[in-house]
Parts: C-alpha cells; structure tokens; sequence
C-alpha cells in the first residue's frame, strides 16, 4: 500500500517529500522530536519531552515497554509476560504531545534528517536513539539456536518452555544418560542476568517441582554457572560477589569460573578440554548494540555502541542524541559506564533535557552519571546489594530489591499483580506461569537433529500401576 507523504517537514530544515506513515505533521510551525525505542532510555526521554513545544514520536518496533530486569522471572515461569510489560500507547496516553508509531527503525540519515522505517520514511529536528542491545555470541553466531538468550518476551517464553519441557521429557525417558542430560542446566555468563537465571532454575527443581513428577526426582538436576572471568559478578564488591557463589552452590548450583565456552551443540557444550552434556544452556553472557548506529558514520566501540559526547550528541549532529545501551559514554573513571537501566534512564531524562534547551535556543549541557547502587538476586531471600556506601546482603539486600523493582515496574496494575505473585510464591514455593504453549513447543522437524543420544521411538517404560488397595 502506497503510504501519503508527509506534507511539512520538521522546523523548515528537512526536506519537504518525506514519504511517511498516516502521521499528522506538528501543528503550526512546532518542530518534530523522533524518540527511537520505548525501552528505558526512550520512554524517560519522552516522558521528559512532555512539556515541549513540539511533536514528539516515540517510534519502537515492539507495542510494549518491557522491563528488562524481571525477564529472568518470565523465564522461569515465577511471573506471566503481561505482568512485566505494559502497552507503549496506554503508558504515553495523557502525554498530549506524544505519538506512538509501532514500526521498525532500518537507517537513519542523520545528514537528510530522515529516518527509513520499514514502511516509508519519517523526518525530524531532533532525534534521540534509545534502540538498546543484543546478546552477543563473539562471533560464534550459531550457537545461538542451541542457547538462546533473553532479551525479549519471546526470548523469555522461548526459555520457559525448553526447560519445563526438559522437565517433561525427562520423566518419560527409560534411558539414565538422556534424564541426566535432560535435567542439565548450563547457564553461561555470570554477571547479574546469570546468576538469577542459575539461581532459579535450581529453585524450580528443588522446590517448585519437587513433588510433581513421578519418575524423576527434579532435585537431582544439575545446574551449572559458567564464566569466563575470574569471578561471577565483576561489577560487585568482590565479597559481595563470594556471598553469591556461596547462596548458589546452597542451591545446589556449580559455578566454574574462568571457564571459557569452546562450543555448543545439542547435547551439551565444551569448556575446553571438559565436556558437560546439557540438553538445555541459556546464553547470558556479552551484548552487542542494536546496529543502528552503524547508519551514523560516527566512531564505535568494539561493542557497536556509539561513542557520545559529553553532552549525548553525536559528533557533527548536535540534533541527534545516543542514550542506553547503544551510547558508550565514558565515566569519571574514564571507563564505558554500564548497560543498566538507571544509566539508560538518567541519560533519556538529559537527553530530552538539552532538546528543550535547543528548542529554547540555549547551550546543552554535559550529562553526568549519579550512580545509586546495584543489586543481584540469587533466589528467595537471597540477594547482594550495594547502594551508596552500603553493602548488604541476605533477606535484607532481598527485600530491597523487591521493593525497588516493584516500584519500578510501569503500571499500577502490574505491581500489584506482581506483588501477589511473589507474596504467594514465598509463602507456597510455587511458581504461577508453568505453561507450555503451543506457539513455543518445538515441532519434530525443529528439534536438533545432531543429537547423540536421540529420544528411542515408542511409549516410556513406565512401571506398572500399584494394585488396588483393599475395601
Ligand atoms: C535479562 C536482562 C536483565 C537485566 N537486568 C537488569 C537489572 O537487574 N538492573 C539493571 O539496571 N539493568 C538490567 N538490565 C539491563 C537494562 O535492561 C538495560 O540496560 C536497559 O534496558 C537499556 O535501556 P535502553 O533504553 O538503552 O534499551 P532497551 O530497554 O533495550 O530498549 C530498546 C527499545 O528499542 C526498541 N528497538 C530496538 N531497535 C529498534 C528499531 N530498529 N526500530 C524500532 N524500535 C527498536 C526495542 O523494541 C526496545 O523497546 C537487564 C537486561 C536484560 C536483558
């Protein structure tokens, strides 16, 4: 379907024949301000562009905010997908100014001032890009259909239905080496995503699905940590990063630190010289930067991500800010400051910031980070923290980060729901969102077909049913 063009260009500066989804161009005279993504970044920009005289599009290519942090949870079936993600639209709807385009973001031209969608094309004075990162598999791009990653809805629903179909699995095989392969976990990367995941997939075998089964014994599955560092947890204080070793390996998790991954395949993966078979390994390790910025023509990092100005711009394009995870801003300590939603946060709020003061026609200003802390879970009533100078860890450092993350979730409706789920979760140890649905089962043909130790035909040996008690 042809798409209309958009008949005035923003602030006078663009070119007029910009072709363009059905948007309605800024009334009068005011200029455009494109928000590029509603992750954390982009959705704290527009939320601080709503006193702006302007039109402000807030373009993402998913209907929903998602926050990040809790996908681990989806993951492992403790919360559903709604309840850590809310619909972009409703987020925005008392924003007057603000209107949301659910489309996908191809190039940006940063000298025509045009960004290519993947229908038309949309103009603008000033453009924020906030289209955050990917995991990373150095290279090795075809492990990733053996160990997904998280970082969408998908990838955590993805996760949810391979391990509780391991689960499954397991308990209808005869064969000893394909259960203990099938009750293998192996999550690689061990920095906060990986410690969660590693963490409660081993509460899931203890607890949650200990006296569902029965001719498997989920508490004797095995769940591996494996990281390439020397430690698990780098950005932590290094005794805070021992207590989460010690937390895991009570869950019964082994942690193998400066352990680099040499392959993937279907039945396990290989650390070198070792070799854990593992019908299931979860990808949690490196992350590279949504390719947009490669459009720029300004320097990257090796990362892909775009190294910023003081000020967030980007070199020769005052219009055009970088904030997120797709920004390499150097901190004080003249290192990249980290791919953490409170950076991605403070840096959208700065960036709509200094596009007020351009629209006021005043200077920008440099963007400094206020660091308040990090937090990790490892399982129920287990967590490290450190906020300000404090370190804490236990059910106190837990508590703290329950109560930070449920006052963090976009939406009323979805820290209420997810404060139920937990207050059930931790009184009963179970798990509200264990369902396999369809669209995630793998078919036949989708399974790996390299396995070495495929499934035999026919029913599992199943031992005879227990005679009939009398009376
Ligand atoms: C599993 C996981 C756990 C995490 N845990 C924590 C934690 O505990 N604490 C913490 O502080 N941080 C955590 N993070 C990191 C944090 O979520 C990120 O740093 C933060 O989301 C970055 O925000 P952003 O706005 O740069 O990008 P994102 O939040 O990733 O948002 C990017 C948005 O851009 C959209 N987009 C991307 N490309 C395009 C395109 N071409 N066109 C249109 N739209 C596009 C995406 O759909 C998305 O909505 C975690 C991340 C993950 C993946």
């Amino acid at each position: 379907m042809p798409v209309p063009d958009l008949p005035n260009g923003p602030g006078g500066t663009s070119p007029a024949q910009v072709s363009g989804p059905n948007l309605p161009p800024p009334a009068g005279a005011r200029p455009r301000v494109v928000v590029v993504g509603a992750g954390f970044g982009g959705l704290a920009a527009a939320r601080a562009l709503r006193s702006a005289d302007a039109q402000v599009v807030v373009v993402d290519r998913q209907n929903h905010h998602l926050f990040q942090p809790l996908l681990y949870q989806v993951a492992t079936a403790a919360l559903a997908a709604p309840d850590i993600a809310s619909p972009i639209r409703s987020i925005l709807r008392r924003q007057a100014n603000a209107v949301v385009l659910l489309a996908e973001v191809r190039s940006v031209d940063p000298h025509r001032r045009v960004l290519e969608l993947d229908e038309g094309s949309i103009a603008y004075d000033h453009l924020v890009i906030a289209a955050g990162a990917r995991h990373s598999y150095f290279g090795h791009d075809a492990w990733e259909a053996r160990a997904p990653g998280l970082k969408t809805l998908e990838d955590a629903l993805e996760i949810r239905s391979r391990v509780l179909l391991a689960f499954e699995e397991a308990e209808r095989s005869p064969h000893p080496a394909i259960r203990a392969a099938l009750l293998t976990f192996v999550v690689v990367g061990g920095g906060p995503t990986g410690v969660e995941l590693a963490g409660a997939l081993a509460e899931i075998s203890r607890y949650t699905l200990a006296r569902d089964f029965r001719f498997i014994d989920p508490a004797e599955s095995r769940v591996h940590l494996v990281e390439a560092g020397p430690r698990i947890l780098p950005s932590f204080d290094d005794d805070l990063a021992a207590r989460s070793v010690v937390y895991l390996q009570d869950l019964g998790v082994t942690v193998h630190t400066g352990t680099a991954v040499t392959g993937v395949d279907a039945g396990g993966v290989d650390l070198g010289e070792r070799r854990i078979e593992a019908r299931t390994v979860l990808w949690a390790a490196g992350v590279v930067a949504s390719p947009l910025g490669r459009g720029l023509g300004v320097p990257l990092d090796r990362a892909g991500r775009v190294i910023v100005r003081p000020d967030l711009t980007v070199p020769g394009h005052p219009e055009v800010s970088v904030v997120g995870d797709l920004a390499h801003f150097a901190g004080e300590d003249g290192r990249p400051l980290p791919g953490v939603a409170p950076v991605a946060t403070q840096q959208g709020r700065h960036a709509a910031r200094n596009v007020l003061l351009a629209l006021a026609g005043q200077p920008r200003e440099p963007f400094r980070y206020v660091d308040r802390g990090s937090m990790a879970t490892v399982g129920r009533a287990r967590a490290v923290a450190e906020i300000g100078g404090l370190r804490l860890a236990g059910y106190v450092a837990w508590l703290a980060w329950a109560l930070l993350h449920i006052a963090l979730l976009a939406g009323f409706r979805n820290r209420v729901l997810v404060m139920i789920e937990w207050i059930w979760a931790y009184v009963t140890f179970q798990r509200g969102a264990r369902l396999i649905t369809e669209a995630f089962r793998p078919s036949p043909a989708a399974l790996p077909q390299d396995s070495p130790a495929p499934l035999p035909p026919g029913p599992p040996s199943l031992p005879p049913a227990p005679p009939p008690s009398p009376g």
